[in-house]
Formats: C-alpha cells, sequence, structure tokens
C-alpha cells in the first residue's frame, strides 16, 4: 500500500468526527471517499495531510510514518491536496502560480512537468500570463489541480473538484482525473458520486465518522451505494 490508514480518530472539541477510520490506497490507483453531507470527509482530507492533527491513529505513506508530520512535510513526502474552494494566489499569474510550486518542490525537469500540466488543462497555457483571480471559477480550479500535480505527488487528493462548477469544465476535470489515474495514486471525494464510482479502482463510505462500507472495483455496486448516501 502506498497510504495506510489505520484507525484514525479526530475530534473537534469534545465531538468525535472521524472514529477509527481505516483503509489503504494502492499505487496507481484512485479510491472515492464518499458520504453524506457531514459523514467527515474533508475532515479525514484534512487529517491526512496535517491541517489538523490526528487525535489517534497513524498514517504511512510510502511506508513512513506522517502522523505527527507538518503539513509541508506531508506534501514533500508526496501528498498533493486541492482542497474545497481552490487555493490559488490570486493576485500571481497562473504562470507564477505553477512555477512557485515547481521551485519549492526542486522537482527534477520542471519543464517537462510544467508541459505535462498546460497538455492536461490547455486553457492554463492560454492564460499563462492572466491573473490567477480573473480566471473563471472552473478555470481556477483547473489550476488549483495543475498546482497540486506542480509537486509531482505520490497521492492526488481531491475535496470535490467539481463542485459548483459550469459543465464543460467538469466533463475537463473529469477527463483529467481519468488521465491522471494510473500516473499517481488519487482520493477523490466527489459529490457526483456515478463519477467518482466510474473512475475509481476503490471505494470507502463514510457515517457519522466511520466507515460503513468499502470495497474493490469489482465488488461496486451504485444503487447500493446510492441507498447508503440518501437515506
Ligand atoms: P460536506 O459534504 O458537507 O463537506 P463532510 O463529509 O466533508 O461534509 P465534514 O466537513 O468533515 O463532513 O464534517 C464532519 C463533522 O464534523 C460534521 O458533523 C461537522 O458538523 C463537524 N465539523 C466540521 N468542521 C467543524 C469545525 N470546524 N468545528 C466543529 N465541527 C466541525
Amino acid at each position: 500500500m502506498l497510504l495506510n490508514i489505520s484507525q484514525l480518530t479526530q475530534h473537534y472539541g469534545s465531538a468525535l468526527a472521524l472514529d477509527g477510520v481505516s483503509f489503504g490506497v494502492e499505487k496507481d490507483s484512485c479510491t472515492a471517499i464518499l458520504g453524506r453531507n457531514g459523514a467527515g470527509k474533508t475532515t479525514l482530507l484534512q487529517t491526512l495531510v496535517g491541517v489538523m492533527p490526528a487525535t489517534s491513529g497513524t498514517i504511512l505513506l510510502d511506508g513512513q510514518d506522517v502522523t505527527t508530520a507538518p503539513s509541508h512535510k506531508r506534501a514533500r513526502r508526496g501528498l498533493g491536496y486541492v482542497p474545497q474552494g481552490r487555493e490559488i494566489f490570486s493576485d500571481l499569474s497562473v504562470g507564477q502560480n505553477i512555477e512557485i510550486v515547481l521551485r519549492n518542490h526542486r522537482v527534477s525537469e520542471p519543464d517537462t512537468l510544467r508541459d505535462e500540466i498546460v497538455s492536461l488543462f490547455p486553457v492554463l497555457g492560454e492564460m499563462w500570463t492572466r491573473r490567477g483571480g480573473d480566471l473563471s471559477g472552473g478555470q481556477q480550479q483547473q489550476l488549483a489541480i495543475g498546482r497540486a500535480l506542480a509537486s509531482r505527488p505520490k497521492v492526488l487528493i481531491l475535496d470535490e473538484p467539481t463542485e459548483g462548477i459550469q459543465p464543460s469544465i467538469v466533463q475537463a476535470i473529469e477527463d483529467a482525473i481519468r488521465d491522471l489515474k494510473g500516473r499517481m495514486a488519487i482520493l477523490l471525494v466527489e459529490q457526483y458520486y456515478e463519477f467518482a464510482l466510474s473512475v475509481a479502482d476503490d471505494y470507502v463510505v463514510l457515517d457519522r465518522g466511520r466507515v460503513v462500507k468499502s470495497g474493490r472495483g469489482a465488488s461496486m455496486d451504485a444503487d447500493d451505494v446510492a441507498a447508503l448516501l440518501t437515506v
């Protein structure tokens, strides 16, 4: 397993938000994290990347224990995170947004990686010198994913990447996820569970901070999962 999450627990004050979550993510595979509003999906991703330290449990990334590592170290070790709400630098150009990450992470062959990102999202090449803040919401989401890719992550972690985005760009983002899958591990929280299930190799359904269902691609039953999400 590339990412191994074991008995992960998280609290907000005295409220339990993650209750012993365990699952693994294999190299070059896509895992969908599903669950109703408030199930704990965002909390899980934030705990994984170190926005909040876990109350207990362990997170192993490529065999290394990162449970207590600060978020910048987890990023350096290979966790690329695109939070809900697209974190980009609005006052910097599209190109500067990407170049900063390429430089900070000292990736090998930055020119090749930059070309890969632009070929995945051609609009970023077209808008290279424009302010990030001038992009549409969907274009900013593409930039946010491009920035995460510029750190050459081992695991790309996406929190509802298509939320609130116009349909034409939703398609571009879905196509990009399909394209990236197989080249890196992807952990995907996605409200459109039909898409999430169609692209994922594995899935985990959370409810009230617990894993209530999980499985491999072959065992996925969309109706079954839908029932868990809509009850
Ligand atoms: P959504 O789909 O609405 O984003 P989610 O599955 O991502 O939901 P979380 O946002 O992780 O769920 O929330 C899990 C639980 O923790 C919920 O009960 C929520 O109310 C609570 N929670 C989330 N953030 C905080 C916070 N900052 N302070 C207190 N409680 C919080």
